[in-house]
Protein backbone atom coordinates (compact mmCIF):
# COMPACT_ATOMS: atom_id res chain seq x y z
CA UNK A 1 0.00 0.00 0.00
CA UNK A 2 3.08 2.28 0.22
CA UNK A 3 3.66 2.22 -3.37
CA UNK A 4 0.69 4.12 -4.48
CA UNK A 5 2.49 6.49 -7.44
CA UNK A 6 2.74 10.50 -7.11
CA UNK A 7 0.05 11.26 -9.09
CA UNK A 8 -1.56 14.32 -7.27
CA UNK A 9 -0.53 17.69 -8.55
CA UNK A 10 -0.26 20.53 -5.75
CA UNK A 11 -3.75 22.18 -6.74
CA UNK A 12 -5.56 18.54 -6.30
CA UNK A 13 -4.11 18.84 -2.99
CA UNK A 14 -4.80 22.08 -2.15
CA UNK A 15 -8.75 21.59 -3.60
CA UNK A 16 -8.84 18.28 -1.55
CA UNK A 17 -7.76 19.71 2.19
CA UNK A 18 -8.27 23.57 2.21
CA UNK A 19 -8.75 23.45 5.67
CA UNK A 20 -5.46 21.91 6.31
CA UNK A 21 -4.02 23.46 3.85
CA UNK A 22 -5.27 27.20 5.22
CA UNK A 23 -4.32 26.78 9.17
CA UNK A 24 -0.76 25.15 7.89
CA UNK A 25 -0.44 27.89 5.60
CA UNK A 26 -1.48 30.71 8.30
CA UNK A 27 0.32 28.66 10.96
CA UNK A 28 3.74 29.39 9.28
CA UNK A 29 2.77 32.93 8.49
CA UNK A 30 2.19 33.11 12.20
CA UNK A 31 5.57 31.32 12.88
CA UNK A 32 3.70 29.01 14.54
CA UNK A 33 4.32 25.96 12.68
CA UNK A 34 5.87 23.04 15.16
CA UNK A 35 9.00 21.52 14.59
CA UNK A 36 6.92 18.23 14.03
CA UNK A 37 4.00 17.14 12.09
CA UNK A 38 2.42 14.31 11.96
CA UNK A 39 -0.08 13.80 9.34
CA UNK A 40 -2.86 11.21 9.49
CA UNK A 41 -5.89 9.81 7.97
CA UNK A 42 -6.69 6.76 6.15
CA UNK A 43 -4.90 5.47 2.78
CA UNK A 44 -5.38 6.95 -0.03
CA UNK A 45 -6.79 10.58 0.43
CA UNK A 46 -3.06 12.38 -0.42
CA UNK A 47 -1.03 12.45 2.53
CA UNK A 48 2.22 11.24 1.03
CA UNK A 49 1.40 14.47 -1.50
CA UNK A 50 0.32 17.03 1.00
CA UNK A 51 3.53 16.13 3.07
CA UNK A 52 5.60 16.89 0.04
CA UNK A 53 2.95 20.23 -0.44
CA UNK A 54 4.22 20.85 2.75
CA UNK A 55 8.11 20.18 2.64
CA UNK A 56 8.71 22.75 -0.48
CA UNK A 57 6.09 25.74 0.80
CA UNK A 58 9.10 25.28 3.58
CA UNK A 59 11.89 25.09 1.07
CA UNK A 60 10.41 27.87 -1.39
CA UNK A 61 12.45 30.64 -1.26
CA UNK A 62 9.34 32.85 -2.59
CA UNK A 63 6.50 31.61 -0.80
CA UNK A 64 3.48 33.35 -1.58
CA UNK A 65 1.31 32.33 1.57
CA UNK A 66 -1.71 33.74 0.13
CA UNK A 67 -1.37 32.44 -3.19
CA UNK A 68 -2.07 28.59 -3.52
CA UNK A 69 -0.30 26.28 -3.87
CA UNK A 70 1.90 28.69 -2.12
CA UNK A 71 5.69 27.74 -3.54
CA UNK A 72 6.59 29.11 -6.59
CA UNK A 73 7.65 26.47 -8.57
CA UNK A 74 10.67 28.50 -9.84
CA UNK A 75 13.61 29.26 -7.17
CA UNK A 76 16.56 27.29 -7.17
CA UNK A 77 14.93 25.42 -4.15
CA UNK A 78 11.99 24.39 -5.70
CA UNK A 79 13.92 22.87 -8.86
CA UNK A 80 16.46 20.71 -6.78
CA UNK A 81 13.61 19.80 -4.86
CA UNK A 82 11.59 18.57 -8.51
CA UNK A 83 14.91 17.35 -9.66
CA UNK A 84 15.60 15.26 -6.74
CA UNK A 85 18.43 16.54 -5.37
CA UNK A 86 17.60 19.45 -2.76
CA UNK A 87 20.33 19.08 -0.10
CA UNK A 88 17.91 20.51 2.80
CA UNK A 89 15.23 17.90 2.41
CA UNK A 90 15.39 14.36 3.88
CA UNK A 91 13.32 11.60 3.20
CA UNK A 92 13.41 8.33 4.85
CA UNK A 93 10.76 5.62 4.44
CA UNK A 94 11.76 1.78 4.53
CA UNK A 95 13.78 0.13 2.07
CA UNK A 96 11.10 -1.89 1.33
CA UNK A 97 7.06 -1.58 0.91
CA UNK A 98 5.89 -3.24 4.22
CA UNK A 99 9.74 -3.58 5.22
CA UNK A 100 10.49 -1.58 8.93
CA UNK A 101 12.77 1.85 9.36
CA UNK A 102 15.63 0.75 11.79
CA UNK A 103 16.85 2.93 14.27
CA UNK A 104 20.49 2.85 12.20
CA UNK A 105 18.05 4.36 10.03
CA UNK A 106 16.75 6.91 11.88
CA UNK A 107 19.87 8.07 13.42
CA UNK A 108 21.48 8.76 10.21
CA UNK A 109 18.65 10.75 9.16
CA UNK A 110 18.70 12.17 12.65
CA UNK A 111 22.03 13.75 12.32
CA UNK A 112 21.51 14.87 8.63
CA UNK A 113 18.27 16.95 10.01
CA UNK A 114 20.93 19.09 12.14
CA UNK A 115 23.00 19.82 9.98
CA UNK A 116 23.33 23.48 8.97
CA UNK A 117 21.36 24.17 6.16
CA UNK A 118 23.25 24.30 2.42
CA UNK A 119 20.60 26.44 1.19
CA UNK A 120 20.32 28.61 4.14
CA UNK A 121 16.90 28.09 4.45
CA UNK A 122 14.75 25.51 6.11
CA UNK A 123 15.77 22.31 6.48
CA UNK A 124 12.56 19.15 6.21
CA UNK A 125 12.69 15.78 6.79
CA UNK A 126 9.70 13.37 5.64
CA UNK A 127 9.75 10.27 7.98
CA UNK A 128 7.04 7.93 5.73
CA UNK A 129 5.25 5.69 6.67
CA UNK A 130 6.29 6.58 10.70
CA UNK A 131 4.45 3.68 11.92
CA UNK A 132 6.93 1.36 9.99
CA UNK A 133 9.36 2.62 12.95
CA UNK A 134 10.96 -0.09 15.31
CA UNK A 135 10.51 0.80 19.00
CA UNK A 136 14.22 1.54 19.45
CA UNK A 137 14.47 3.72 16.05
CA UNK A 138 11.30 5.63 17.87
CA UNK A 139 13.03 6.04 20.57
CA UNK A 140 15.78 7.17 18.11
CA UNK A 141 13.92 9.80 16.56
CA UNK A 142 12.91 11.54 20.14
CA UNK A 143 15.86 12.84 20.40
CA UNK A 144 15.69 14.46 16.73
CA UNK A 145 12.47 15.76 18.57
CA UNK A 146 13.59 17.18 21.64
CA UNK A 147 15.71 20.17 20.85
CA UNK A 148 15.84 20.60 16.75
CA UNK A 149 17.61 23.46 15.61
CA UNK A 150 15.97 26.45 14.23
CA UNK A 151 14.21 25.93 11.01
CA UNK A 152 14.61 22.26 10.98
CA UNK A 153 10.73 20.87 10.18
CA UNK A 154 9.68 17.12 10.45
CA UNK A 155 6.67 15.69 8.71
CA UNK A 156 5.88 12.02 10.27
CA UNK A 157 3.37 10.61 7.91
CA UNK A 158 0.74 7.78 9.02
CA UNK A 159 -2.12 5.73 8.24
CA UNK A 160 -1.95 3.91 11.56
CA UNK A 161 -0.97 7.04 13.90
CA UNK A 162 -2.29 4.78 16.99
CA UNK A 163 0.84 2.62 16.34
CA UNK A 164 3.29 5.41 17.15
CA UNK A 165 4.79 5.79 20.95
CA UNK A 166 2.42 8.11 22.87
CA UNK A 167 6.09 9.91 23.33
CA UNK A 168 6.01 10.58 19.43
CA UNK A 169 2.62 11.32 18.63
CA UNK A 170 2.91 14.06 21.80
CA UNK A 171 5.82 15.42 20.36
CA UNK A 172 3.74 16.42 17.51
CA UNK A 173 1.22 18.65 16.13
CA UNK A 174 -1.45 16.83 14.33
CA UNK A 175 -2.84 17.28 10.90
CA UNK A 176 -6.00 15.08 10.13
CA UNK A 177 -6.92 14.81 6.90
CA UNK A 178 -10.03 13.66 5.62
CA UNK A 179 -11.40 12.10 2.45
CA UNK A 180 -11.88 14.79 -0.26
CA UNK A 181 -15.48 16.10 -1.20
CA UNK A 182 -16.87 13.37 -3.47
CA UNK A 183 -17.26 15.44 -6.21
CA UNK A 184 -13.86 16.71 -6.38
CA UNK A 185 -12.76 12.82 -5.75
CA UNK A 186 -15.10 11.84 -8.91
CA UNK A 187 -13.69 14.91 -10.77
CA UNK A 188 -10.09 13.20 -10.53
CA UNK A 189 -10.79 9.76 -10.78
CA UNK A 190 -13.23 10.01 -13.82
CA UNK A 191 -10.82 10.35 -16.66
CA UNK A 192 -8.55 7.55 -15.10
CA UNK A 193 -11.22 4.59 -14.79
CA UNK A 194 -12.18 3.51 -17.91
CA UNK A 195 -13.67 0.22 -16.99
CA UNK A 196 -17.36 1.19 -14.64
CA UNK A 197 -18.50 4.17 -13.07
CA UNK A 198 -16.12 6.01 -10.64
CA UNK A 199 -18.73 6.19 -8.17
CA UNK A 200 -18.45 2.67 -7.73
CA UNK A 201 -14.69 2.72 -6.86
CA UNK A 202 -15.05 5.49 -4.69
CA UNK A 203 -17.65 4.13 -2.64
CA UNK A 204 -15.61 0.77 -2.41
CA UNK A 205 -12.63 2.92 -1.05
CA UNK A 206 -15.19 5.06 1.42
CA UNK A 207 -14.06 7.79 -0.50
CA UNK A 208 -10.05 7.60 -0.80
CA UNK A 209 -9.62 8.52 -4.31
CA UNK A 210 -6.05 7.13 -4.70
CA UNK A 211 -6.86 4.05 -2.99
CA UNK A 212 -10.00 3.48 -5.51
CA UNK A 213 -8.07 4.30 -8.44
CA UNK A 214 -5.53 1.49 -7.50
CA UNK A 215 -8.90 -0.71 -6.61
CA UNK A 216 -9.74 0.19 -10.28
CA UNK A 217 -6.48 -0.54 -11.98
CA UNK A 218 -6.45 -3.89 -10.19
CA UNK A 219 -9.67 -5.25 -11.43
CA UNK A 220 -8.90 -3.73 -14.59
CA UNK A 221 -5.63 -6.61 -14.54
CA UNK A 222 -7.75 -9.52 -13.35
CA UNK A 223 -9.88 -8.41 -16.24
CA UNK A 224 -7.23 -8.65 -18.71
CA UNK A 225 -5.98 -11.55 -17.33
CA UNK A 226 -8.98 -13.55 -17.70
CA UNK A 227 -9.80 -11.98 -21.28
CA UNK A 228 -6.30 -12.68 -22.67
CA UNK A 229 -6.50 -16.27 -21.58
CA UNK A 230 -9.81 -16.77 -23.77
CA UNK A 231 -9.28 -15.08 -26.10
CA UNK A 232 -5.60 -16.72 -26.65
CA UNK A 233 -7.69 -20.19 -26.49
CA UNK A 234 -9.96 -19.05 -29.34
CA UNK A 235 -7.22 -17.62 -31.90
CA UNK A 236 -6.70 -19.35 -35.01
CA UNK A 237 -9.89 -22.63 -33.99
CA UNK A 238 -9.37 -23.57 -30.50
CA UNK A 239 -11.69 -23.61 -28.14
CA UNK A 240 -15.74 -22.83 -28.84
CA UNK A 241 -15.75 -18.84 -29.01
CA UNK A 242 -19.28 -18.23 -28.05
CA UNK A 243 -18.58 -20.22 -24.57
CA UNK A 244 -14.97 -18.66 -24.59
CA UNK A 245 -16.94 -15.30 -25.05
CA UNK A 246 -18.16 -15.75 -21.96
CA UNK A 247 -20.72 -12.74 -19.76
CA UNK A 248 -19.01 -9.05 -19.79
CA UNK A 249 -21.30 -6.28 -18.97
CA UNK A 250 -22.25 -2.97 -20.99
CA UNK A 251 -19.43 -0.80 -19.50
CA UNK A 252 -16.73 -3.07 -20.09
CA UNK A 253 -16.59 -2.87 -23.75
CA UNK A 254 -14.27 -0.28 -24.15
CA UNK A 255 -11.87 -1.55 -22.14
CA UNK A 256 -12.62 -5.18 -23.72
CA UNK A 257 -12.28 -3.50 -27.19
CA UNK A 258 -8.93 -1.07 -26.19
CA UNK A 259 -7.59 -5.02 -25.19
CA UNK A 260 -8.39 -6.45 -28.47
CA UNK A 261 -6.87 -3.32 -30.58
CA UNK A 262 -3.43 -3.69 -28.76
CA UNK A 263 -3.60 -7.51 -28.76
CA UNK A 264 -4.07 -7.52 -32.72
CA UNK A 265 -1.61 -4.55 -33.23
CA UNK A 266 0.83 -6.32 -31.50
CA UNK A 267 -0.33 -9.59 -33.63
CA UNK A 268 0.33 -8.02 -36.83
CA UNK A 269 3.48 -6.44 -35.72
CA UNK A 270 4.49 -10.19 -34.82
CA UNK A 271 3.07 -12.01 -38.30
CA UNK A 272 4.79 -9.01 -40.69
CA UNK A 273 8.11 -8.54 -39.13
CA UNK A 274 8.63 -11.55 -37.05
CA UNK A 275 9.59 -12.84 -33.29
CA UNK A 276 12.26 -10.24 -32.43
CA UNK A 277 10.22 -7.54 -32.82
CA UNK A 278 8.87 -5.25 -30.13
CA UNK A 279 5.87 -5.80 -28.78
CA UNK A 280 3.46 -3.04 -26.82
CA UNK A 281 2.37 -6.20 -24.76
CA UNK A 282 5.55 -6.99 -23.57
CA UNK A 283 4.24 -8.63 -20.33
CA UNK A 284 2.29 -11.29 -23.01
CA UNK A 285 5.61 -12.08 -25.54
CA UNK A 286 5.48 -15.24 -25.35
CA UNK A 287 1.68 -16.08 -25.50
CA UNK A 288 1.59 -14.12 -28.35
CA UNK A 289 4.94 -15.88 -29.95
CA UNK A 290 2.96 -18.84 -29.84
CA UNK A 291 1.08 -17.81 -32.63
CA UNK A 292 3.29 -16.33 -34.88
CA UNK A 293 2.87 -18.08 -38.68
CA UNK A 294 -0.27 -19.12 -37.71
CA UNK A 295 -2.20 -16.13 -38.10
CA UNK A 296 -3.09 -14.60 -41.56
CA UNK A 297 -1.84 -10.90 -42.14
CA UNK A 298 -4.83 -9.44 -44.03
CA UNK A 299 -7.10 -11.66 -42.03
CA UNK A 300 -5.62 -9.41 -38.95
CA UNK A 301 -5.92 -5.87 -40.66
CA UNK A 302 -9.42 -7.19 -41.22
CA UNK A 303 -10.35 -8.07 -38.03
CA UNK A 304 -8.48 -4.85 -36.22
CA UNK A 305 -10.82 -2.84 -38.56
CA UNK A 306 -14.08 -4.53 -37.00
CA UNK A 307 -12.35 -3.70 -33.04
CA UNK A 308 -12.03 -0.25 -34.43
CA UNK A 309 -15.52 0.01 -36.09
CA UNK A 310 -17.11 -1.12 -32.63
CA UNK A 311 -15.20 1.09 -30.39
CA UNK A 312 -16.16 4.40 -32.61
CA UNK A 313 -19.83 3.09 -33.11
CA UNK A 314 -22.18 6.25 -32.75
CA UNK A 315 -24.68 3.86 -30.85
CA UNK A 316 -25.05 1.76 -28.04
CA UNK A 317 -23.92 -1.94 -29.14
CA UNK A 318 -25.11 -4.75 -27.45
CA UNK A 319 -22.16 -6.28 -25.46
CA UNK A 320 -22.93 -9.16 -25.25
CA UNK A 321 -23.29 -9.82 -29.26
CA UNK A 322 -20.37 -7.98 -30.44
CA UNK A 323 -18.12 -9.69 -27.79
CA UNK A 324 -19.18 -13.31 -29.47
CA UNK A 325 -18.87 -11.95 -32.84
CA UNK A 326 -15.46 -10.76 -32.22
CA UNK A 327 -14.27 -14.15 -30.63
CA UNK A 328 -16.18 -15.78 -33.60
CA UNK A 329 -14.33 -13.96 -36.00
CA UNK A 330 -10.94 -14.19 -33.94
CA UNK A 331 -11.43 -18.36 -34.27
CA UNK A 332 -10.97 -17.85 -38.20
CA UNK A 333 -8.25 -15.71 -37.93
CA UNK A 334 -5.81 -18.56 -38.67
CA UNK A 335 -3.24 -18.81 -42.18
CA UNK A 336 -4.35 -19.69 -45.52
CA UNK A 337 -1.89 -22.06 -45.76
CA UNK A 338 -3.14 -24.31 -43.12
CA UNK A 339 -6.74 -24.09 -44.04
ZN1 LIG B 1 10.19 28.29 -4.88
Amino acid sequence: MHTMPDQLSSNDIVAWHPRPVQRIAQAIGGKRLGHAQLLCGVPGIGKRALSRWLAQLLLCEQRRLDVPPGFCGECKSCLLLSAGTHPDFIPLAPEEAGKTIGVEAVRAFGARLVLTAQLAGNRVGILDPADAMTINAANALLKSLEEPPAGTYLILVSDFPARLLPTVRSRCQRIELRPPANELALQWLAPQVDDGPPQRWLDVARGAPLRALEYAHQERRAFRDTLFENFAAVLGGGSDPVCAAGEYARGQLPVLLACLDSWISDLIRLTAAGPEVALSNSDLGEALCRHYGKLDLHALFGYLDKVRDAAASPVALNTQLVVEELFICASRLGSTAER
